[in-house]
């Protein structure tokens, strides 16, 4: 095994020939921790065309290497793997922790690429919000009889249609009712909002946050981030997915956790304890801090104007308003809006003024909400019109679907939601969708 380096600015390549296996992984282990740690050093690319054979041995080594790469905040990245060593990154799904490229070209451009792109998407200016789970209280995966009934609708649906590639298969899909061509997921609450740099803003913590730390980590790279998670409330629903968050296990990782609740932490040290779960919240090894916020108050948390506002649920929730550049975004799930209660929505109308997106818990028919769900905490589609609109919201989002709601079902809910607005319209349009675990809307 022989190691040679170029250097490229801030990017060091280094060229590795031969074996990387049982005799040789320990020393290439310690040349590469050597020059992660060389002075001014921000990327390196490792080319791997010249290796023939890699043994598990390296693929520990790379880790521990990525793991200080981490911490020093240098890029990381592997090039022109020969089709056998690759095959083995993919069994192993090294390649999923540390980004690999066909050519070196590719990984110096696009380690750069990709960090002047997440400037202009997540920048200052622009701003996403991203589901990436909306199924309110327990999750709830498609049962093999519901994806079924889809396919069998599909494919009767696709008679004589000429679906003989995959492009005209996926374009006809499109062309279907949502509950057929797609489906609204069963991840518990988790939204995450665009923010720049090394930040992440993720709202709570159900099982959503599984894929959204997994993705993070992604764009992060080998990068240490900052993750902020603000927290509606400390049910069940919302903090489960904090156990699969990875980033919580990576050293480094800095996570500040945001709420309302005097009981915040313990929630998630309990949720963690045995017999519940196998690993304690005090082994994980990101650091993380938990952080009260007073609602009513504006705080400037990731370039984000953030205010909360208490909620009626039992136990009690919180909604939150994010501002930025003239941008907002309102997050208020797990609230019971009471049609007697004027003094409520008034309340609620002027903490959703004129946003441009709110997202909303509409659990509930408005039926289901006044009479056998009453005091459940929960709110309807027809009462997140009535208060989007009051409040000149451009965008209404409804989520939380209940567990107990088919795809049909949440669908028509959205439909009859849109049919409200349109026949209650004053001056402006109200847009309504029914978010899905993995939408993303740009605002
Ligand atoms: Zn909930
Ligand atoms: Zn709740």
């Amino acid at each position: 095994m022989k190691l040679s380096e170029t250097k490229h600015g801030t990017t060091l390549v280094l060229s590795v020939k031969g074996r990387i296996d049982m005799e040789t992984a320990a020393e290439f282990g310690d040349e590469l921790l050597a020059k992660i740690k060389v002075e001014g050093i921000e990327k390196i690319v490792l080319d791997f065309s010249g290796v023939g054979f890699v043994s598990s041995a390296c693929l520990r080594a790379l880790m521990l290497g990525l793991k200080q790469a981490r911490e020093l905040k240098v890029a990381f990245a592997i090039a022109a793997m020969q089709p056998k060593v690759l095959e083995i990154f993919q069994l192993s799904r090294i390649d999923t922790l540390i980004p690999c490229f066909a050519t070196i070209e590719q990984a110096m451009n696009k380690v750069a690429t990709s960090a002047a792109a997440q400037q202009v998407v997540r920048g200052e200016n622009a701003m996403s919000v991203h589901f990436w789970g909306t199924r309110g209280s327990l999750p709830a995966p498609l049962t093999l009889q519901q994806l079924r009934n889809k396919l069998a609708s599909a494919l009767v649906a696709g008679v004589g249609m000429n679906l003989d590639t995959i492009e005209r298969a996926h374009s006809f899909l499109e062309s279907l009712p949502f509950h057929i061509g797609g489906t609204y997921g069963g991840s518990t609450s988790c939204v995450e909002l665009s923010a720049s740099e090394n930040n992440v803003v993720l709202l709570d913590m159900g099982s959503g946050a599984r894929l959204a730390g997994q993705e993070a980590l992604r764009r992060l790279a080998g990068r240490a981030g900052e993750f902020h998670i603000f927290m509606s409330h400390l049910h069940w629903d919302h903090i489960m997915g904090f156990p699969f968050f990875t980033p919580a296990y990576i050293p480094g990782q800095r996570i500040h956790i945001y709420g309302c609740h005097d009981q915040m932490e313990n929630a998630f040290r309990r949720q963690q304890m045995e017999p519940s779960f196998p690993v304690d919240l005090s082994k994980m090894a990101a650091n993380i801090e938990f952080v009260r916020i007073e609602p009513g108050r504006v705080h400037n948390i990731a370039g984000y104007q953030v205010s909360a506002k208490l909620q009626q649920h039992p136990g009690d929730a919180y909604g939150y308003r994010f501002e930025r550049n003239g941008k907002c975004v309102v997050y208020s799930t797990d609230a019971e809006h009471k049609p007697e209660n004027n003094q409520d929505a008034a309340a609620f109308i002027e903490f959703y003024r004129d946003a441009d997106l709110v997202i909303f818990d509409a659990m509930y028919s408005l039926a289901d909400s006044v009479s056998v769900k009453e005091d459940w905490g929960h709110s309807s589609n027809v009462v997140g019109v009535e208060l989007c609109q009051q409040a000149r919201v451009k965008r209404l989002a409804l989520v939380h679907h209940d567990p107990a709601n088919d795809d049909a079902t949440i669908e028509r809910l959205c439909h009859d939601a849109l049919r409200l607005e349109e026949i209650t319209r004053q001056d402006s349009r109200l847009e309504v969708l029914a978010a899905y675990d993995g939408l993303e809307i740009q605002i």
